[in-house]
């Protein structure tokens, strides 16, 4: 058979692993009944092992050095020789019993910190972070790194992204925000933010019929958690929560993910078969949703257009003008929480973490002084005092799955998300026309031609470079907080 033929049905058995464990994965979270969820986990275990054992096995290895000795690959095919290389290589540097020993730690683990941080009990969940750290840091020293340990840890969630970069970009951008933050004028006036759940699922509709996410391949369902699932191309599906005390959540979470969705939906279906099919980082992911999210979704064009039907489907609203209302939708606080943090203040909780996990990694700080060094720099950059461990150090699950360096994508997002609406509005003048009219197609198409459709062919670095001409900047970021947020 020929060479790339083989390496194509590689991926397309890999893809076709992915559509059915996702599918099973969405059945579980949206439909399934109770009873059955120890069977469904062992099922997808199952699908997920065997998936596994293709990208690691003896005849893969052959294959990947048949490629690398073949001549005339296409650019494309290079760059999905290039990026199975390295997930092979890392795949293999781990010892398999030692990765069987981690990932049952890591189960047991995100089972301790549940109960700790339903009893607020720090001592409950530290001895299994001690050990996952302990395990990080070997895997860091496994797969190999130039300058420090949680760059190598980097590369699954910011491929190409370093410590050294992320100090400079975080430093600027916090020293940016603290200030920013401190200055906020008083609170807003309070609203009736309530409405019954009928009443959201239209609303919600009506927003992504208005933003253009296509449903003829894609759904909206509903659950605790709002995430977004890739079946396949052509079948993209979301997830909201709604919250009858505060309807903005499932709205502005919908958008979100139809964000996600969309950047899913349009990206290139034949780079499925060369494994170059998903986003080009976790960071990139984020910038897409958070792009749907704030740069659209919480707009005076967007809120205005949109205004007047939220007004018509809750009479609360009838009497409050629209400055009102836009105040009242983009509120910034300093707060405890990260998931319910707004988009000037969500950036200090994401370089909290970072600074917090990088001196765990390198050993400059230890699991049992954690707690302390958690609240002292929600002190001193968010200004809150942090009354419990619940709401401190215990509130994300991230650490306990060990994600070590998954946070900083969140904040990356951000970042790429203001220098990608910076440059599509410096091209396309009339984007707020766009928004404010419901004229979505020419939006979508920019987002297809510039980030969607490459996949992961580019590194988030060649992408931004490619859009804006510049390399990750906080700068972007920096001019739309403050000329939305500042006083001046
Ligand atoms: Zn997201």
């Amino acid at each position: 058979m020929e060479l790339t033929k083989q390496w194509r049905d590689h991926f397309k058995q890999l893809r076709a692993f992915d559509e059915a464990i996702s599918l099973l994965y969405w059945d579980m979270r949206t439909q399934m009944p109770e009873q059955s969820a120890p069977l469904r986990a062992e099922t997808i275990g199952y699908l997920s092992t065997e998936a596994f054992k293709r990208q690691t096995s003896d005849s893969f290895k052959q294959l990947l050095d048949e490629m690398e000795a073949a001549n005339g690959l296409t650019a494309t095919e290079k760059r999905s020789l290039q990026v199975a290389k390295t997930q092979y290589e890392r795949n293999a540097k781990i010892p398999a019993s030692e990765y069987q020993a981690y990932v049952t730690l890591v189960s047991e683990a995100e089972t301790a910190w549940e109960k700790a941080k339903e009893q607020n009990d720090w001592g409950m969940f530290a001895p299994f972070l001690k050990k996952i750290l302990t395990y990080q840091r070997k895997f860091a020293d496994y797969f190999g790194y130039d300058a420090h340990p949680y760059d190598a840890l980097l590369y699954d969630f910011e491929p190409g992204m370093t410590v050294a970069q992320l100090d400079d970009l975080f430093e600027t951008l916090r020293d940016e925000l603290v200030p920013l933050i401190r200055n906020l004028p008083g609170g807003t006036a309070s609203l009736d933010w309530s409405m019954n759940k009928k009443a959201q699922e239209r609303i919600c509709h009506d927003w992504m019929r208005v933003v253009d996410y296509d449903l003829s391949r894609g759904r909206l369902d509903a659950t605790v958690h709002p995430f977004e699932i890739t079946i396949n191309r052509r079948d993209v599906r979301i997830t909201t929560k709604y919250d009858e005390a505060d309807f903005r959540n499932a709205l502005f979470g919908t958008m979100h993910e139809a964000g996600h969705a969309t950047y899913e939906q349009q990206i290139d279906e034949s780079l499925d078969e060369l494994g170059l099919g998903g986003g080009a980082s976790m960071g990139i992911h984020e910038s897409q949703s958070l792009f749907f999210e704030n740069f659209v979704g919480r707009s005076i064009a967007f809120l205005k257009s949109v205004y007047p039907n939220l007004q018509a489907e809750h009479h609360a609203l009838q009497d409050v003008d629209f400055e009102t209302f836009y105040a009242g939708v983009n509120e910034a606080k300093p707060s405890l929480i990260r998931i319910e943090a707004d988009e000037l203040t969500y950036s200090l909780h994401i370089i909290i973490r970072y600074e917090l996990e990088k001196a765990l990694i390198q050993g400059d700080l230890s699991v049992d002084e954690l707690p302390a060094a958690w609240n002292k720099l929600y002190k001193e950059y968010l200004g809150v005092d942090v009354p419990s461990d619940a709401k401190g150090v215990l509130q994300d699950v991230h650490w306990a799955g060990g994600s070590f360096g998954y946070f900083p994508s969140y904040a990356l997002g951000l970042i790429y998300a203001a220098q990608l609406t910076e440059s599509l509005r410096a091209e396309h003048p009339d984007f707020e026309t766009w928004i404010a009219t419901g004229e979505f197609a020419p939006i979508k198409q920019w987002l297809e031609t510039n980030v969607h459709r490459h996949g992961k062919t580019l590194t988030p670095n060649e992408l931004i470079r490619n859009v804006t001409g510049e390399d990750i900047s906080v700068r972007p970021l920096v001019r739309y907080l403050t000329s939305k947020y500042g006083t001046a």
